[in-house]
């Protein structure tokens, strides 16, 4: 089960998540359609009601809608990060150090040292840094 709150999504295969029912709430969801599996509390202000309810009915289709988005918390190498649902596990494929770029050896002694501090700094705060610019780059592909 996942809960979305605001813009942030929750999954209770990463951590507790819980609703807290009001006997009414549990009987409107006995009461759901069979192919439904939404259920939403948003407040009746004009905002959210206004033009056939478009902007909860936006917010529910739950980043599906072009140009909404979502974020989510989980675990990456043993902490618990946000990112952005739609780039999760996606930096690979943005970062110009895994282009390749050939000056890039992790693990290895002569590894880039821009790469390598790179590296230390996502290591040491939890963080997922691609490259996105580097004046030092040189595509492997050109050796
Ligand atoms: S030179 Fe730049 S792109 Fe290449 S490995 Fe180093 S940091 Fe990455």
């Amino acid at each position: 089960m996942k809960v979305k709150v605001g813009n942030n999504v929750y999954d209770g295969e990463i951590e507790p998540v819980m609703v807290i029912l009001s006997s009414g709430e549990r009987e409107q969801i006995a009461n759901m359609a069979p192919e439904a599996t939404k259920y939403c509390m948003y407040p009746a202000t004009e905002d959210w009601i206004k033009d056939d309810y478009a902007k909860i009915k936006a917010w529910m289709q739950d980043g599906e809608e072009e140009g909404e988005v979502i974020y989510e918390k989980y675990e990456h190498h043993g902490a618990m990060v946000w990112v952005r649902t739609d780039l999760k596990g996606l930096h690979r494929q943005h970062c110009l150090c895994f282009a390749p770029c050939a000056k890039f050896k992790p693990g290895q002694d002569d590894n880039c040292l821009l790469a390598q501090e790179n590296y230390e700094m996502c290591v040491r705060h939890n963080m997922t840094l691609p490259v996105w610019e580097c004046p030092e780059f040189i595509a492997a592909m050109s050796q």
